[in-house]
């Protein structure tokens, strides 16, 4: 437990309905009876109590107040914790928390609930992990994977893994210091097909980390095109609402334009790039310099062609220029229109232009005056980012670059281990890198129990004869 009381006003800054001050620690009802008159006393735990709070130096009525109460270890941070619902004015608030701090409690640094959340394993490090992607969440899908994610769904995966890594070390820990016992020592196809069976899994949810990072980031899409071909008007339509300037004279959308939308609960973020054109001046210069830049640091790159009009040298050169960066996709616009372009055609000329069998990248036939093949296109976009990836679990995803890294390592310790293993070395050097595997799982999830679970698979080893 740690010593001090922390205090801090829970709830965003500024005015609203309500506003919480938040206590943590030994001293937190005690100092909270010194500001709040409560009808019942004492507060029953875990229900809520109305009160008022009064100014400790005059006596005077500050508030009328809710006073929620949690003993430990029943509480968010395992310790107890009183939480003050005030009418949400922060003059109130910042008082309430002044004489906290003035009668000796602490100003909690940020996080510092959360953190004694886990220092007091109410959490493991992946669920203190989804708490703040939970309140950082920008689309309702993301904030779904990290309540996952919080339940305790990675850890929970990892679980069997780590298990089958402590059962190994058991083993083999057993066939060196028991050399003389009767402990039957796995043959080593046993241990091979063990180790294989931990690491692909572990490699499969490493893999999945390209969508899970999508998910949790989002992923940035550039729209390139020649002027005047539906860039602007295809990016309103997939905001669903009129943020670039749509304007029928070539080369005005002079400067890069960025707006996120959510697409399949995927926060993705538009960029309308300036029309990639010869530049006449030194401001679309800067311009399209900007938009080349853009183009390469995206995710994915959306080629707009018109297909009522003829097919160009720019356009080839851009579809050169865009395909070296990248995944991409193409949207055929204005399809309203009589067609002089239409997609069989854009496909052969692309073939063609690639030198490859297979179109070098979907094309869909789209049009941002009718809304034409716009859901399709929205599908295409996540479709690219998460081509084989398993949309529907939730839990299986790692969104984490910490995360990755960390399954990365430990794949990798295994594979030296299935090497080792191969190779007939003895057994001590193969358990150098299974407690590396495992070290990385554990400092995933920031558990250390190795040593427990040791002992509990020892103890059914009945080799202390
Ligand atoms: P940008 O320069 O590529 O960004 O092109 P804009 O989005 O500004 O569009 C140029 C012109 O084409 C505008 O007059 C739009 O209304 C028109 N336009 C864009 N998309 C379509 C479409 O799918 N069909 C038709 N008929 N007109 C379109």
């Amino acid at each position: 437990m740690t010593e001090d009381t922390i205090v801090a006003i829970a709830t965003p800054p500024g005015r609203g309905g309500i506003g919480v001050v938040r206590l943590s620690g030994d001293r937190a009802m005690e100092l909270t009876l010194g500001l709040v008159r409560l009808g019942k006393q004492p507060p029953d735990t875990q229900r809520s109590t109305l009160g008022t709070a009064v100014d400790p130096e005059t006596g005077k009525i500050l508030d009328e107040v809710v006073v929620t109460c949690y003993r430990q270890p029943h509480s968010y941070t395992g310790e107890d914790v009183v939480e003050i619902s005030c009418h949400g004015a922060p003059v109130i608030l910042g008082y309430l928390v002044q004489c906290c701090l003035e009668r000796g409690a602490r100003a909690a640094e940020p996080g510092e609930f959360t953190m004694r959340a886990f220092l007091n394993g109410r959490i493991d490090l992946t669920q203190a992990e989804a708490i703040r992607d939970l309140i950082e969440a920008r689309t309702l899908y993301q904030a779904r994977v990290a309540a996952t994610q919080l339940g305790g769904g990675l850890s929970a995966r990892l679980k069997p893994h780590k298990q089958a890594l402590v059962e190994l070390i058991a083993i083999l820990e057993a066939g060196i210091d028991f050399a003389d016992d009767d402990v039957e020592v796995v043959n080593r196809t046993e241990i091979l097909k063990r180790l294989d069976a931990v690491s692909a899994d572990l490699g499969k949810l490493a893999e999945g980390f390209g969508y899970g990072r999508i998910v949790r980031e989002g992923l940035s899409l550039s729209i390139v095109g020649r002027p005047n071909v539906g860039k602007s008007s295809l990016f309103n339509r997939l905001l669903n609402m009129d943020r670039a300037i749509v304007t029928s004279v070539p080369g005005t959308t002079r400067d890069l334009v960025t707006e996120t939308a959510s697409i399949g609960g995927i926060p993705v973020c538009l960029v309308d790039t300036a029309g990639i054109r010869k530049a006449s001046d030194d401001v679309e210069r800067i311009g399209v310099e900007r938009s080349h830049q853009a183009m390469a640091d995206s995710d994915l790159r959306l080629l707009v062609v018109d297909s009522s009009q003829d097919w160009t040298e720019e356009d080839t050169e851009l579809f050169h220029k865009t395909r070296h960066l990248g995944a991409m996709l193409v949207a055929a616009n204005k399809a309203d229109l009589p067609l002089r372009t239409p997609k069989a055609k854009i496909e052969n000329l692309l073939r063609a232009e690639s030198g490859e069998g297979t179109p070098p990248s979907e094309i869909i036939t789209t049009s941002a005056l009718t809304g034409q093949g716009i859901e399709e296109l929205r599908d295409k976009i996540l479709q690219s980012v998460a081509a084989g990836e398993n949309l529907g679990s939730e839990g299986e995803l790692v969104t984490n670059l910490r995360h990755q890294q960390l399954l990365k390592a430990s794949v990798a310790a295994l594979r030296r281990c299935h090497r080792a293993a191969e190779l007939e070395v003895h057994h001590e050097m193969l358990l150098l890198d299974l407690y590396d595997a495992l070290h990385q799982l554990d400092t995933l999830t920031g558990t250390t129990d190795v040593e427990d679970i040791l002992g509990m698979i020892f103890s059914k080893f009945c080799v202390g004869k």
